[in-house]
Parts: structure tokens; C-alpha cells; sequence
């Protein structure tokens, strides 16, 4: 059976929400980063940015440098977090086969509806626009892959300060001729070292590479050579996955054998239930924006607290300071015995490495928190047992 699963993309959605939120920002160009003072980047620009060179992931004062008066407005990831939740709720509507990918972007798998792919995409776009305020792009196709360049291709296409809001449709029996002329560098699995070693090979679409031999792929790509010969002709039978990336949060609690009116106690407990949520994030590429205190006292009653962070983190430090803090607003007003502690951290954005002024002091602080990942990864036992501990429940 031919499946029909669409790929779905807020456009420039940062700057979308801002515009929401401050119409007067429309048809301007501006960028939603860091400062360039503490070596930010653009994390998201308008259209109107676009038209100047400006691209995300641009140091913000590069940026500066093409365009002087561009409007820099401070990412509120709180924010956009919101509004994410707002889309994938409309799109849930529609099915709930449903695969959140980023926070602004899914796939969905639509096969066993009966309506042309073309027109659920425009009625889920239509949707998306007069209830969230949101304008987004769409790729359909019969698989992931294909239905993601798709809607990459229609983004790419767009020129102008509008939003692009295109929907990309390749039938069935038309993904190599639509891939064909793309550069290989457009399918999963080629980053950019791997289209300079092809580019050697004079292989620069991927029509070349879905002619050339699978012989030649596996010589220069190992395992990965059939399958990127498969890709290459456009061919994935990768599902949609409802239960891949939709963690809401990351947390972890840890009970005591004996309740406990120690402070210090309770801080350390906090600092390596902290340790251990910043790890889970850091294996799954993940940062969060609300980090939550939870206590529970002697008698059962359980409180937790929240506070959102100007910026998303991975950072045990962070986690730990901002935990602590919460925790002793609670401890200042009531000491009662603690049963339970926990630390969790919401608002889940993909982790991105921004040299915010937030970073700036941490980021070797996360090299040698990786390090410390990787030697509990390979030695594991003595290094995660502590953690370990912390992980019953009750
Ligand atoms: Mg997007």
C-alpha cells in the first residue's frame, strides 16, 4: 500500500510568534538570537532578514555586519514552547499519528484517511493559521524522507518577506525523478564531509549517486553505502513514530530511607538529581526551559515549584543553582521533614549550542560534563551507580 505522510514546518517560527506578539515587527527585518556582544547567533530570522544574506545559525554580529539596523530580539523560548503545543495539539486533531520532530516540525502519517494528501495539507495549514496565528509549510509524499526535502525544496523555492506557507506534493512513483536534480547533501545521512568526499567521486545530485553502483557506495561508505543508494532513489519505509521525541519533560526523584530535615542533605540530594536530569538531556540532545522543584513531606503532602530560565539548558550547574534556589524560597517559610526530593526540567527545545552570554562560562563546563557522560557510558558501574541510587521511586 502507498502510504501518504506529511512533513510539516512552522516558518521562521520564532520569528512568527514575535510577530504575534509585536505586529509592528512585520515586513521587517529581524533576527531572534543572542546578543552579538556575548558571541550569540541568529537562531531564527524574519523573511525580510533573509533577503539581506541573514541566515540562523549565523553569528548574530556577522549578521549585524550585512544588515546594521537589523532589530535583534532575545529568544523566549517559555514562548515559543507555548506555541508549539498550540500547533501540535491542532495537528493531533487530525491524526494522532503523529511524530514531533523538533518543536516546530512533525510528521504525520495520514494513509488511512481518504482525502488527497495535497488537500489535508492545505486544510491542516489553513487551520493552523487562523486558530494558532502560525504560517507553516508542508512536504507530502510516500515516506518521511521524500516529504521532507519536499517541504525543504517549497521553502527553499521562496523568495519575497511573506511567509513561503507552500505544500510540496510528489506522487507516488515520482521520488527519484523529484530528488534527482538536489544536491546530495539535501538527503539524510550526507553532511557536508560526506558531499565533498562524493563531490571527489564527481557525484553532486543525487540523481549521480542513484546511478552509481551500489558496488562503488559500499567501497567508499561501508554498511551505509545500500542505504544511501536506496535514499538516493527515494525509497524509506521508516514509520512515523508517535513516541519518538515527545518527552514533555525529564525528571528524577529520589526518596529517603529516613525523612530529613538536613538541609545540606537535601542540596546534595538536589545536585545529583540534577546531575542526572542535565545527563538524560545531553543523550537526547535535549534543553529545557522550566526547571521544577518537587517536595514532599512527611505526611504526603507534595509541592513543587517552577521558574523558567532565559535561555534553554543542558547544564547540571544551571539546573542545580536554579533547583537550589526554589528549594530554599520553599525551606525559608516551612521546615517540615522531607520524604521525597526531585528535579525536573520542561519546555523541551532541541539542544543547540549558542554562545550566549548565558554559555559563555559554561561551555567548558559542557565539554567536561560530555566527558564525564562518556567515561559513565564506558565504564559505567562504579561511575553511574551513584545515580543509580537516586532513581528509586516510591
Ligand atoms: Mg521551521
Amino acid at each position: 500500500m502507498v502510504r501518504k505522510i506529511m512533513h510539516l514546518d512552522l516558518d521562521a517560527f520564532f520569528c512568527a510568534v514575535e510577530e504575534l506578539q509585536d505586529p509592528s515587527l512585520k515586513g521587517k527585518p529581524f533576527a531572534v538570537g543572542g546578543l552579538p556582544e556575548s558571541r550569540g547567533v541568529v537562531s531564527s530570522c524574519s523573511y525580510a532578514a533573509r533577503q539581506h544574506g541573514i541566515r540562523s545559525a549565523m553569528p548574530m554580529g556577522k549578521a549585524l555586519h550585512l544588515l546594521p539596523q537589523l532589530i535583534i530580539i532575545s529568544s523566549r523560548h517559555a514562548h515559543y514552547s507555548d506555541y508549539s503545543d498550540k500547533v501540535m495539539q491542532r495537528i493531533h486533531q487530525l491524526t494522532p499519528l503523529v511524530e514531533q520532530i523538533s518543536i516546530d516540525e512533525a510528521f504525520l502519517d495520514v494513509s488511512d484517511m481518504p482525502e488527497d494528501g495535497a488537500f489535508l495539507a492545505k486544510q491542516l495549514q489553513t487551520r493552523i493559521l487562523q486558530e494558532v496565528g502560525l504560517p507553516c509549510s508542508l512536504g507530502v509524499a510516500s515516506n518521511k524522507l521524500v516529504a521532507k526535502i519536499a517541504s525543504d525544496v517549497g521553502k527553499a523555492g521562496h523568495r519575497g518577506v511573506e511567509p513561503p506557507s507552500s505544500i510540496t506534493v510528489v506522487p507516488p512513483g515520482e521520488e527519484a525523478r523529484f530528488l534527482a536534480s538536489l544536491p546530495t547533501q539535501a538527503l539524510w545521512g550526507i553532511g557536508p564531509k560526506s558531499a565533498a568526499r562524493l563531490a571527489d567521486l564527481g557525484i553532486r545530485t543525487i540523481g549521480d549517486l542513484a546511478r552509481l553502483p551500489e558496488r562503488v557506495l559500499l567501497d567508499h561508505f561501508g554498511k551505509m553505502g545500500p542505504e544511501l543508494h536506496r535514499r538516493a532513489l527515494g525509497i524509506d519505509d521508516s514509520p512515523v513514530n508517535p513516541s519518538a521525541g515527545t518527552a514533555k519533560s525529564i525528571s528524577n526523584e529520589h526518596t529517603y530511607d529516613k525523612d530529613t530535615r538536613e538541609e545540606e542533605t537535601i542540596l546534595k540530594s538536589l545536585r545529583h538529581l540534577s546531575e542526572h536530569v542535565g545527563g538524560r538531556l545531553r543523550h537526547s540532545n535535549l534543553a529545557g526551559t522550566v526547571v521544577q522543584v518537587k517536595l514532599r513531606w512527611a505526611d504526603f503532602t507534595t509541592l513543587t515549584r517552577q521558574t523558567s530560565l532565559p535561555c534553554p539548558t543542558d547544564q547540571d550547574g544551571v539546573i542545580y543553582k536554579t533547583a537550589a534556589q526554589l528549594f530554599q524560597k520553599v525551606w525559608r517559610e516551612e521546615r517540615y521533614a522531607v520524604r521525597l526530593v526531585g528535579v525536573g526540567v520542561s519546555g523541551l527545545v532541541p539542544a543547540q549550542r549558542q554562545l550566549s552570554l548565558w554559555d559563555v562560562g559554561l561551555e567548558k563546563e559542557h565539554k567536561l560534563l560530555k566527558a564525564i557522560d562518556e567515561l559513565r557510558e564506558r565504564y559505567g558501574e562504579k561511575i553511574i551507580q551513584r545515580a543509580e541510587e537516586m532513581e528509586q521511586r516510591d
